[in-house]
This record gives structure tokens, sequence and C-alpha cells, in this order.
């Protein structure tokens, strides 16, 4: 049966979260679990509802405007995938948090909509961290810069950062990567700049997301370790 099954899995990895947790002498009240629920439907999503978990992510925003309104008020939604300047005015008074912000373009785009819509957006950075051709994300060098110019935007509000790691069959090969935007984190964060806050990291999905904990994450997006594969073609 496959709410069975979706609960099974569930259960698999909150005791994973929460056994990386106790490794990294972490509360397992720091780490926010996001399902990642992109291709999937609305049935499947009202089973790890009705577990309890109230984040859940998505990448598309058609699929996450038509999500929203079959699924119960109380969610906090994420976008977690690569956002279009265009689509900006169909989401952001409806996401908890846009995880995907990566030019000043992008970031100018959402506060002139979240002034039209009278909100604060919440967003994270996100970092390219392993510089790969394939990713978007800003480069970790030019992090800090892209930080200072967006904290001007006063309706939108830069939370910390987010990072896809590479693709790895041993998890342990992006420790350093997420060790490494967590200093990065830190170092942001000395600088005290006006409307930034460093409280949010991220990182961590269905292959590495116990190493992103250890290694400091506050969010991690899991989608397949929950739902299961994804089957692309039928969408
Ligand atoms: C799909 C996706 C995830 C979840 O990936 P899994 O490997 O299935 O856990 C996490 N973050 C982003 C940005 C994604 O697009």
């Amino acid at each position: 049966m496959r709410a069975e099954e979706l609960k099974e899995n569930l259960t698999n990895v909150e005791n994973r979260v929460q056994e990386a947790c106790k490794r990294a002498g972490r509360a397992r009240d720091e780490v926010t679990l996001i399902a990642v629920s992109k291709t999937k439907p609305v049935e499947d999503l009202q089973v790890i509802y009705d577990c309890g978990i109230r984040d859940f992510g998505e990448n598309k925003v058609q699929e996450l405007t038509g999500k929203i309104p079959e699924m119960n008020e109380d969610i906090d939604w994420h976008l977690i995938g690569h956002l279009q300047r265009n689509k900006v005015k169909y989401i952001v008074d409806k996401v908890k948090l846009i995880h995907s912000v990566d030019s000043y373009r992008l970031a100018e785009e959402i506060n002139i909509q979240a002034k039209k819509k009278g909100v604060i957006v919440p967003i994270l950075i996100e970092v390219n961290a392993a510089n790969e051709a394939t990713k978007f994300g800003v480069k970790l060098e030019e992090t800090l810069q892209l930080c200072e110019e967006i904290s001007h935007l006063d309706s939108v509000h830069i939370m910390g950062l987010m990072t896809i790691a590479p693709n790895v069959v041993v998890s342990e090969e992006n420790r350093a990567i997420f060790h490494k935007i967590k200093a990065l984190s830190v170092d942001i964060a000395s600088q005290n700049i006006d409307n930034v806050d460093m409280e949010i990291l991220s990182m961590g999905m269905t292959n590495d997301f116990e190493v992103a904990i250890e290694e400091g994450a506050t969010h991690v997006r899991v989608g397949t370790a929950i739902f299961g594969e994804r089957n692309y073609s039928l969408n």
C-alpha cells in the first residue's frame, strides 16, 4: 500500500535525522525536514502531512501554485528550484522561504513584487559551492558582495545560504563542501550587515543529508528518500 510505504520511508528518514543530530551534539529541533514533493501527487503529500510534516519543497512555480489550494493552509511552502523573474509575482506572498536567489536582478524583482503585496520576503542566497558549470548559484567568493547589495532592498530579507552539493555516491565526499558553506555563513554573519541574517543553512538531500546535518545544516531538503524515485516521463 502506497500510504504505508510513504509512512515507513518518513519514519526511516526521521530516525536518520535524529541519529545525525545526536552524532553532531545538536538538538532535533535545530533541523527542519523539508519534504521535497516535486512531481508527486497531492495524495502523497497528504499522507506525509498527516504524519506531522508541515514543510514542503517544490522546484517549479506552476506546480507549486497548483498544489497550494489543494492542500492544508498551515503548510510552509519552500521554493527550492531556479526562479525566473517573470514568475516571481505568482509566489512572493505564498511561500515561507525562497531558497534559490543567485542574482541581484532576481532579488530586485522579488523586492518589487513584495512591495506590491505588502509583504517582506525571506530569501536564501544559493551558493554554487563546487563551482559546477551545470548548476545555478553564486560563486563562493562573490557571496558576501551579493549579500551586501541585496541588503539594501527593504522588502526582501536574507535569512542565510543554500547549496546543492554535487551528486556523489559516497556522501562523505560532500563533507568539505558543507563545511565550506558553514564557514562562509559564519564569516558573513560576523560582518553584521544590516538586514542580513545567517540563521539558515539549507543543505543536504537524499544522498547526503546526514553529513549536511553534521556540518551545520538547519534545513534539509529530502525528496526521494521520502516519496521514492521521481518519474519525470509522467509529467
Ligand atoms: C529535487 C531537489 C531536492 C531533493 O532531492 P532528493 O535527492 O530527491 O532528495 C532538494 N533540493 C533541490 C533544490 C531539489 O531540486
